[in-house]
Order: structure tokens, then C-alpha cells, then sequence
């Protein structure tokens, strides 16, 4: 069967090497076989495509995989499905405690290796470079995506919530409407969460940076939820339900 490797593994890689020219690359691997867990996302499944990579632990060279596993989690980039390393496991999947890390019980505790596998959609070829401080971070920034998850950017008294709202509600109106720079951004790390967490409906197209009824529906649904002595107004993101939704 004819495969290829993923391309944004293919630039993680390039990254990697590119960084540390002369690291072991003894347990590094894409397709399975006997030493990469050949029953997993080594092996190409979607459309033929290899959407896991594996990358020797040396950090006498400076490719420690317990930085680099820390630095995929703060780079929180849409294109991972999960890490494996020494033990651990961090799944981004809303099923599975996403984006922090729990004991891993395969077979191979990947002491030797951190095992990345990107998710099976089109993101997994976005071959844009990724944001990994010890990589020398992005050459380009990812469009309209900062480094890190930001503080709650709005001013007092404002929220996000409908756009059609009052000045004071911020739904992913442009700058020169009174938005906030990167408001669209904002919002549709919202509703990228909401997403996540299942209180949104994971089709393509949904999340897309404006603030409109059915975002707020899924902000009052996740408050019920999560959130039901909340402060803020149902449907309505404001500070404290942004440390709990956004920077949990
Ligand atoms: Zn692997």
C-alpha cells in the first residue's frame, strides 16, 4: 500500500533536525513496525497517510522530549491528537482529560522516544511551522493565533457575547467597529472550546469568530454545566468564565 507521512510531521521533523543536526535518531519512525506501535497511528490510515511520528530522546544535544512534550502542551496547536512520553499521555480529545497529561499504560512507556500523532482531518497536512520555543518557535506566527492562550483581553465592565450586543459586548467586530485587535481570534477560541468540550456541534465552519445566537446558546450550556453559581450572565464570556474555558 503506498503511504506518506503527514505533512506537518514532515515539518515538525524538519524543525527538529534543522535545530539539533547531530541528534540519535536511533527511535525515530513514522510507519509501523516491530519497534513503533505497529497497530497505532504509524500505521496509514487516513487516505494512506502516517499521521504519527516517533523522535529519539537525546538530551545531551539538547532534544529533551520532557521540554518538548511541555513546550507542544503551552503551543496548544490544533494539529495535535495526542503525545505519548515517559509514561505519560496528553490527549487533546474531548473524551480524554484534553491537553493534560495522565499516566499511559501501553506497553511501551516511551522513555526512549515522545510519540506525536496529528489529528485525521485535512489540519494534519497544514504544513506551517510550529510555535516550539526550543525550536526557535514559528518563522512565521500561525495567522491571527498568539504564541500562548491569552489573558482575558477585554477592558472592565465588557465581555464577549453577541456582536449585535451593546458596546460592551464583543462578538468578533473589526477595529474599525469597535472591536478589539484579534477579536475574531478571541471568539473563536471560544467557540474552538466549546467545540472540544461538546457543548457545540463539530462541524466545519461552526467555529468561526462571530459571536451569533447559537455561540451563545453553547456559552449558557457549558455555564449550566460547568459553571452554575457562575457571576457572569448566561451566554455571556466574562472573565471568570474565561480562566475556567479558556486558561483552565
Ligand atoms: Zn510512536
Amino acid at each position: 500500500m503506498a503511504w506518506r507521512v503527514a505533512r506537518s510531521l514532515l515539518t515538525l521533523r524538519d524543525q527538529i533536525n534543522a535545530k539539533f543536526p547531530n541528534r540519535n535518531k536511533a527511535s525515530d519512525g513514522f510507519i509501523g513496525d516491530a519497534n513503533h506501535d505497529a497497530t497505532s497511528d504509524h500505521t496509514p490510515w487516513y487516505g494512506g497517510i502516517v499521521t504519527a511520528g516517533d523522535f529519539t530522546h537525546h538530551p545531551a544535544v539538547g532534544f529533551d522530549i520532557d521540554r518538548f512534550t511541555d513546550e507542544l502542551q503551552a503551543s496548544r496547536d490544533n494539529r495535535i491528537k495526542y503525545v505519548i512520553a515517559n509514561s505519560l499521555i496528553m490527549d487533546t480529545r474531548p473524551q480524554f482529560n484534553p491537553w493534560q497529561w495522565v499516566r499511559y499504560t501501553g506497553s511501551n512507556p516511551h522513555t526512549s522516544h515522545v510519540h506525536i500523532s496529528v489529528v485525521a482531518s485535512g489540519l494534519c497536512d497544514d504544513p506551517r511551522p510550529w510555535n516550539i520555543p526550543m525550536l526557535g518557535g514559528a518563522s512565521t506566527p500561525p495567522p491571527s493565533r498568539p504564541p500562548t492562550l491569552p489573558r482575558f483581553p477585554l477592558p472592565p465592565n465588557h465581555y464577549f457575547g453577541l456582536i449585535t450586543g451593546p458596546n460592551e459586548s464583543h462578538g468578533g467586530a473589526p477595529v474599525s467597529m469597535g472591536g478589539i485587535p484579534d477579536e475574531q481570534y478571541y471568539v473563536r477560541l471560544i467557540q474552538e472550546r466549546l467545540q472540544r468540550l461538546g457543548f457545540a456541534p463539530n462541524v466545519p465552519g461552526w467555529a468561526d469568530g462571530i459571536f451569533e445566537q447559537p455561540t451563545k446558546d453553547a456559552v449558557a450550556a457549558w455555564q449550566r454545566a460547568h459553571r452554575p453559581n457562575s457571576t457572569s450572565r448566561w451566554g455571556e464570556v466574562w472573565g471568570d468564565d474565561w480562566a475556567d474555558l479558556i486558561r483552565p
